[in-house]
């Protein structure tokens, strides 16, 4: 066996006669070898009526994003998807209201499963958790994001959105979402710039925790050229993505505080921006709770009427803004891990369903 071989072949757990083989390199310990994405989108195919349903919410919402169709996007649920039945239940509610505001909104639910709390420790999100009081196992963890995903689709019509934390798990699930996020600790990532780049499905950089423009818009220029790179151990080409835009979810400043960017001046600062640029479909989602609504989830409501009113004072407002990311579930609030109530958050704290629903009306009667 050439020697490259013979050295992947030693990372596997398993030697040809099922033994178990101890691998250990660079402080870590190889447990376990997981499916490729090939393989596991083997087991878990989609069906041609669910493709057919994919690509036609992926072609509208490509459209909003190309300015011909003046819909509002609404990228909403839950922080963390963190429990597959309360999440079905949530993305079922969302289905009747979608169809009475189609006219004006278009939805497209947060299925986040891969959202750790802030510092890494405790909850990593439903892929290396797919149940949040055991041990990591990610085995069953991209099976079960994949499975959540495929159940929103087939259940619902709804295919989804979901943040990009780690570059190479996107290609489980590559062939199911129609919207991608960058989250601000990531945005200054090269691989997931380049990553970016690779996605044929609208992916939104937001700021850094630091709030600079700066490093939000260059990581939007990247994305939108091609570039040539290693993913998942294959040299690999990309197209560029011109659907790449931006999302402000507001800072936080040397002293710790938060402090918000959706304000008027906020606004047309990102426009000015986009005007010195030159980029393709600018674009902007005003991600409504984070450090723009200091984690307080009620405040969203206000923060969509300010925005939507500083996009009717001003034209080039109105043709960046493209939609919301709202942080919203069946309960109110958010509890720690294993509390015990259902649909409520276990990271950040998300409006409840009664207070979503009115919200997304009122946003429909203002358009
Ligand atoms: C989130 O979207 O839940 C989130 C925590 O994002 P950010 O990267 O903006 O912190
Ligand atoms: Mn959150």
């Amino acid at each position: 066996m050439p020697a490259l071989l013979q050295k992947h072949s030693a990372l596997t757990t398993e030697s040809k006669n099922g033994d178990k083989k101890e691998t250990k390199k660079m402080g870590m310990n190889y447990e376990r070898q997981l499916a490729i994405p090939a393989e596991l989108k083997e087991m878990y195919p989609l069906t041609a009526k669910m493709n057919a349903a994919i690509q036609e919410r992926r072609a509208k919402l490509e459209s909003i994003f190309e300015g011909r169709d003046n819909r509002l996007i609404l990228i909403i649920g839950p922080c963390s998807a963190d429990n597959e039945d309360s999440v079905m239940d949530y993305i079922g509610r969302l289905v009747g209201v979608q169809e009475n505001v189609a006219d004006k909104v278009f939805i497209v639910p947060r299925i986040y499963t891969n959202k750790p709390r802030t510092t890494a420790e405790g909850y990593k999100g439903m892929l290396h958790q797919p149940d949040p009081t055991e041990k990591p196992n990610l085995f069953k963890g991209i099976e079960a994001t994949r499975h959540m995903h495929m159940r929103a689709v087939m259940e619902t019509g709804f295919a989804c959105a979901d943040e990009m934390l780690y570059t190479e798990n996107y290609a489980y699930l590559d062939d199911l979402l129609i919207y991608v996020a960058v989250g601000a600790r990531s945005v200054e990532d090269q691989q997931h710039r380049l990553t970016s780049s690779g996605i044929s499905v609208p992916v939104g950089m937001k700021n850094p925790t630091s709030g600079d423009y700066k490093v939000m818009m260059n990581a939007i220029s990247a994305a939108q050229n091609s570039h040539t790179f290693i993913y998942r151990g294959w040299q690999v080409h990309s197209d560029g993505n011109k659907h790449t835009h931006a999302i402000l979810r507001g800072y936080t400043d040397q002293h710790g505080s938060m402090k918000p960017n959706y304000h008027y001046e906020d606004l047309v600062r990102l426009c000015d921006v986009y005007d010195e640029m030159k980029l393709d479909n600018p674009g902007l989602i005003v991600d409504t709770n984070h450090c723009n609504s200091n984690k307080n989830p009620f405040e969203q409501r206000r923060i969509i009427k300010e925005v939507l009113h500083s996009a009717r004072h001003d034209e080039r407002i109105a043709a960046i803004l493209k939609g919301f990311m709202i942080e919203s579930y069946i309960e109110d609030g958010a509890q720690e891990p294993g509390g015990g109530c259902y649909g409520k958050s276990i990271t950040d704290p998300c409006l409840g369903w009664e207070k979503t629903e009115k919200l997304i009306y009122e946003i429909a009667d203002l358009l």
